[in-house]
């Protein structure tokens, strides 16, 4: 009792497990559960120390079944299978007196050490069966530790048998269980052995997340075994995700672990696993080393499962320096001892990594046959149904996560809708506004244009009226009023410049009377014709009056401005005019002077000018008609002085105070007729 307690005491000094003893427990259940903990890492001294505290266990109390069932869950787990049968056969006969009290469960237990016991040495199908015995006989009230303790040794059977469906399932149930404890290690232990089936079941991302979990579970209470597996299991994790640093830190991490919880069994499974991290990267010398170092531990522990992974380790390392057959001979060893175990999936995990180092090697026969034979064990394993089996179980437990997250995603696309709504109204409202621009602006455009087509249309009218109103429309010539604009617009300073011819057609009155207005009225218009004929675009051709026409012309020199006068002459006197049947003799007596007049150069307004040469043309007449008189000069100082010899231009011709020009048209006979 009292070596028990100092033992007790020892323990709890040497192992930070202690903290996660459970802290409601009772005295002595308190106590094994901490050697429960410590069992983990060091099972022999753990279960000296549980032998020790059974004699102070009453008989048939929970306590004891408690200490009998850990107690042989060591024994047996240390392969220390005769320790263990004999506590298996105690529990055994607690069983078979049912009228002792938990004598269902000490029965069950008793398959649980048995099995147990059947799994560590390689009989896993036996262990299986079992298992499943022991399953039946518990009583529904079974606290959630106790029950943990089956459910999570069962897993690890279905999981080592390749049953994966089954090891998932449990896995499950035992996390639940586990939860339902508050010793975190045990939470974390759950997670870890849950993560080992997913990444069995190729389930990585959920493996990596349970194994995450179970670290931050274990680091929160310092639990060193719980950290080492749970590294371990992350390492694996992350070779399968590719991410080779990670995985060699989280073996580094698992090795120092181990050794601070001074698990020897563990340490040797993660210097096993080292080796095999060390082969993927292509060291294979050092792969060995840890190899090499890892088997004789193993078999000291008699750890079959570490002793395997070394074999293989060991076989492959030398595979791959080219020692092939030496090598297969190691890994033939390791297989041989999994399939004697039943660890199908061990096995055909082999077969997969002989192929990869046979053909690394070179051995690309012996390569084709190990992916051969691996493949056609997954298939097995791995079966599709099985497989959707675990995809749906995954589901189902993960049915209240799902359930969450999707509300939360509900509400997520709920926002987002809303957010999408907003934005759908914003753009239309910019939309709307664009096109109230766009057509505005074409409103305004168009307005614009009928403002602008409106304003030419005015102007054009305007000009059309202002032609039509300086226009005469008998003879289409401008009219007097266009004339005075002209003026207005070429004589600023109200002088005329250029020169001026006026001409009146001789005895018109007679074509009316002999021939009627209409014939009067082709007269005009035959005479304004040829009047256009004979002067240049830019000449200024005015229907004065009635039959009278006023000519203005610009740079012309003396001898033109008479050639000019001659010429217009003869075109009216050289063919008469035919109207109808008729044919009507047209002549005209024409006055012209050039402006400003010499020898001094006489600057004369347009109504003097015209005046002046008005005179002229009376002149003309009255010396005969069908003739021309030009002023050619005129000695007056002014324009005063210039009316005065208007006034008597034809005796001051004879003073010789005019110079005049006489023209002459061709039949001047025909015309007085
Ligand atoms: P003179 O040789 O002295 O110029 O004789 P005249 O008959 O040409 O001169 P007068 O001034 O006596 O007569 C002009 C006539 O011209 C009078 C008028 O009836 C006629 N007349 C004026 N305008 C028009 C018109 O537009 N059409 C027609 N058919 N006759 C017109
Ligand atoms: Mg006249
Ligand atoms: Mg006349």
């Amino acid at each position: 009792m009292t070596r028990a307690a100092l033992l007790f005491a020892c323990l709890l000094a040497l192992l930070p497990v202690a903290q996660a003893a459970a802290p409601d427990a009772d005295a002595g259940g308190g106590r094994i559960l901490v050697l429960e903990a410590l069992g983990r890492a060091r099972p022999n001294e753990a279960a000296d120390a549980l032998e020790q505290l059974l004699p102070s266990t009453p008989e048939h109390s929970t306590q004891r079944l408690e200490l009998l069932s850990v107690q042989g869950l060591m024994l047996a787990f240390v392969s220390q299978g005769d320790a263990a049968e004999r506590l298996a056969l105690q529990l055994e006969a607690w069983g078979q007196d049912t009228k002792a009290p938990n004598a269902a469960v000490a029965g069950a237990s008793a398959l649980l050490i048995r099995a147990r016991a059947l799994a560590r040495s390689g009989n896993l199908q036996r262990a299986d069966a079992l298992m499943q015995d022991a399953l039946k006989r518990l009583p529904p009230t079974l606290p959630p530790r106790s029950r943990y303790r089956f459910v999570a040794a069962y897993t690890t059977i279905k999981n080592d048998s390749g049953k994966l469906e089954a090891a998932v399932r449990l896995g499950h149930e035992a996390l639940a269980l586990a939860d339902q404890t508050d010793e975190l290690w045990r939470q974390a232990e759950a997670r870890t052995a849950l993560a080992n089936s997913y990444c069995d079941a190729k389930q990585f991302e959920r493996a990596r997340v349970l194994a995450q979990e179970a670290l931050t579970l274990a680091g929160k209470v310092q639990d060193w075994v719980a950290l080492s597996r749970g590294y371990n299991t992350m390492g694996i994790v992350l070779d399968s995700l590719d991410d080779p640093q990670g995985e060699r830190r989280s073996f580094e991490a698992a090795l120092d672990f181990a050794r601070r919880a001074g698990s020897k069994n563990d340490e040797v499974l993660m210097l096993a696993n080292m080796a095999d991290f060390f082969l993927k990267t292509g060291d294979y010398a050092t792969a060995l080393t840890h190899a090499e170092r890892a088997l004789p531990l193993a078999r000291d522990l008699k750890d079959r499962n570490s002793e395997t992974v070394a074999l293989a380790n060991i076989g492959m390392s030398h595979i791959s320096l080219h020692h092939l057959e030496l090598g297969k001979r190691y890994v033939r060893e390791a297989m041989g001892i999994d399939e004697q175990r039943g660890s199908t999936t061990s096995v055909a995990d082999m077969y997969r990594e002989l192929g990869v180092y046979l053909e690394k090697a070179g051995d690309t026969s012996g390569a084709v046959a190990a992916y051969h034979t691996h493949r056609s064990m997954i298939a097995g394993i791995l079966r599709n149904d099985q497989q959707k089996a675990i995809l749906a179980m995954q589901e189902q437990y993960d049915a209240d996560r799902r359930a969450r997250e999707l509300a939360l995603l509900n509400r997520e696309n709920e926002i987002k809708a809303e957010q999408l709504r907003r934005r759908d109204l914003q753009q239309g409202l910019w939309w709307l506004l664009a096109a109230a621009f766009v057509l505005s602006f074409a409103v305004v455009a168009l307005l614009y244009r009928r403002v602008r087509e409106t304003n030419r249309r005015l102007a054009t009218s305007n000009e059309m009226l202002k032609v039509q109103s300086e226009l005469d429309p008998l003879t289409g010539l401008a009219n007097r009023r266009h004339f005075q604009a002209v003026m207005r617009q070429l004589a600023a300073d109200g002088k005329l410049s250029g020169t001026v011819y006026l001409i009146d057609i001789d005895h018109f009155k007679n074509v009316n009377d002999q021939h009627g207005h209409g014939a009067g009225d082709a007269v005009l218009v035959e005479v304004a014709q040829r009047l256009r004929e004979t002067l240049r675009e830019q000449d200024l051709i005015v229907r004065w009056g009635g039959e009278e026409f006023l000519v203005v012309v610009q740079s012309l020199n003396p001898e033109q401005v008479d050639a000019l006068a001659q010429r217009m002459l003869s075109v009216l006197d050289r063919a008469a005019v035919t109207v109808d049947t008729h044919r009507i003799a047209v002549t005209a007596s024409i006055g012209f002077a050039t402006f400003p007049i010499g020898p001094a150069s006489l600057r004369v307004s347009w109504e003097r000018a015209i005046n002046l040469v008005d005179t002229a043309m009376y002149l003309a007449k009255a010396h005969g008609r069908n003739r021309a008189y030009g002023v050619r000069l005129l000695h007056a100082r002014d324009e005063t002085a210039l009316e005065a010899i208007t006034h008597s231009l034809e005796a001051a011709w004879r003073e010789g105070q005019v110079a005049l020009t006489l023209l002459q048209g061709r039949s001047p006979l025909a015309a007085a007729a």
